[in-house]
């Protein structure tokens, strides 16, 4: 996690929301973070509490893609 993240809170890339059937789901813009939107808002997704068999995969691979 950055230092600015600790300090402020992560920042929601609103423009890469997705939805894993349970959650929606995006990351960080600073850091990269995973992040999960729960009952109570945005937070850090936590693999250890929030692993579950019938989420989806991201819909879009984006690794290396352009754009
Ligand atoms: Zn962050």
């Amino acid at each position: 996690m950055g230092l600015l993240c600790m300090i402020v809170g992560h920042n929601v890339n609103r423009h890469r929301v997705w939805h894993d059937s349970l959650n929606f789901r995006t990351n960080c813009e600073r850091c990269g973070t995973p992040l999960l939107r729960d009952t109570k808002g945005w937070r850090e997704f936590d693999s250890a509490i929030d692993s579950d068999t019938s989420r989806s995969g991201h819909p879009h691979s984006e690794d290396g893609a352009p754009g």
